[in-house]
């Protein structure tokens, strides 16, 4: 074996990228309609940015991420997600002064240094949207009907939206300390990570995967129950527009969020077929960001969509290559260059058509026409050439008949434009 790729970084081969192309011109429809224009963003940014936005102490900027140095010794670091990169340019590109709402999408790789297993890979793809600008509940429960949407129109089976409030700077502090005493009277049966992050970030506990956290923390106080007026006014109003949207929902007063930036509205797309990998999309509010990130003062609320696992739940079935529409075999070198030449006319007007270059057998022809399963077959020797025709034979009905070959080429294009 010579060289492999590296462990958690897959290659998306021809057969599973239609499934791909598939996922990314549906959201490329959808999030056209709803007023999102495409942005790219580089994937490596300084580290700072994710230190910053991310949170010191989350999952990710604490054991996920790859960082270096580059050669002028700058901290990079590969993106491990794509909201903070597109606030960056934001800011940077001052989006702000050309519209008082932007509605941005990516669709990228991200890197994340995590234990590879189904569904969990150390890069992998990202369809986001983030808008920016309104903190009006309609906009929270548009962007969960869009995110609903783009569910219903891939047929992604099996998915449920959970929706939570997380609060504000207001009265996140206080139910951050009520949470931190609970958890105090509950330490010694916590998880070592737990014990450790309790104080520096108690909420994580409650998103604690290990059985002894999760149920020492049942009776645990929820920040749904802990709203200031606003943060309670604005999650009711989201609830209101999103059934006048019929957009289906259930609360879930546990969910947390693995990022620091998140307020008010949060929400998750789970599934019950990947197992332990059940959360397909993610996001929420984020209204403090832009301003922690030098920018102005402005609101904002996100999504990010993760391919692979929808990728897997739409099963591995591999689809088969498209059917050339036509497939040259020749005899004969004069016949072969015709035939070229003729290939090449048909490829620029946008149709599949193969041929075999390297002068085997009319029967070695004939078969790769098959494998391919191309719909036609045009056999074109020298004495037919000299004749100026050819036989063109139809492989689903094996009719054959000779066709002259003036005005031929105008003939195949206008029976396969009708097909
Ligand atoms: P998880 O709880 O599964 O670790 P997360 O909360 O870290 O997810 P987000 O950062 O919110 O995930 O990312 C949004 C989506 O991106 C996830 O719902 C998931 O579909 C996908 N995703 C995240 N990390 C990975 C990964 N390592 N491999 C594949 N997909 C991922
Ligand atoms: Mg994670």
């Amino acid at each position: 074996m010579g060289i492999t790729g590296i462990k958690g970084m897959n290659d998306i081969l021809p057969g599973e990228i239609e499934t791909w192309q598939h996922l990314e011109e549906q959201a490329r429809r959808i999030f056209s309609a709803f007023g999102y224009r495409e942005i790219r963003v580089p994937v490596v940014e300084k580290t700072e940015l994710f230190c910053r936005s991310i949170g010191e102490t989350t999952d990710i900027v604490e054991k996920e991420m790859y960082t270096f140095s580059d050669k002028g010794g700058t901290s990079m670091t590969l993106r491990p997600e794509g909201t903070a990169p597109v606030m960056r340019a934001f800011i940077e590109h001052k989006l702000y002064a050309q519209e008082s709402i932007s509605k941005l999408y990516y669709i990228g790789p991200m890197f994340r240094h995590e234990r590879p297993q189904k569904g969990r890979y150390r890069q992998f793809h990202q369809i986001g949207a983030e808008v920016i600008g309104v903190d009006d509940p309609k906009i929270d429960a548009q962007v969960l009907a869009m995110l609903s949407h783009y569910f219903a129109a891939t047929q992604i089976p099996d998915v449920a939206l959970q929706i939570n409030s997380l609060g504000c700077p207001e009265c996140r502090p206080a139910y951050r300390e009520n949470l931190i005493e609970f958890l105090e009277q509950r330490l010694a049966v916590l998880c070592s990570d737990c014990q450790r992050r309790y104080t520096s970030n108690p909420l994580r506990v409650l998103d604690c995967k290990v059985p002894g956290c999760k149920e020492a923390t049942l009776a645990a106080p929820a920040m749904l129950d802990n709203l200031c007026l606003g943060c309670e006014t604005h999650f009711k109003q989201v609830r209101e527009h999103m059934d006048t949207l019929s957009v289906g929902y259930t609360i879930n007063p546990r969910m947390v969020r693995g990022l620091d930036y998140y307020t008010k509205t949060t929400f998750e797309m789970v599934t019950g077929s990947l197992g332990a990998q059940n959360a397909v999309a993610a996001g929420g509010r984020y209204d403090g960001l832009i301003s922690d990130l030098g920018g102005p003062e402005l609101p904002g609320i996100g999504f990010a969509i993760g391919l692979e696992r929808l990728a897997l739940m739409l099963g591995e079935q591999s689809i088969e290559p498209p059917r050339p529409e036509l497939f040259i075999a020749t005899l004969g070198e004069s016949a072969t260059n015709a035939g070229f030449a003729m290939l090449t006319r048909l490829q620029r007007q946008g149709f599949l058509v193969e041929m075999e270059y390297t002068g085997k057998s009319l029967k070695a022809q004939l078969r790769r026409a098959d494998k391919l399963r191309a719909r036609r077959v045009l056999i074109l020797g020298e004495d037919e050439l000299a004749r100026g025709v050819a036989q063109l034979r139809y492989m689903d009905s094996s009719i054959q008949e000779e066709v002259a070959l003036n005005g031929l080429e105008n003939r195949l294009l206008n029976e396969i434009l009708d097909a």
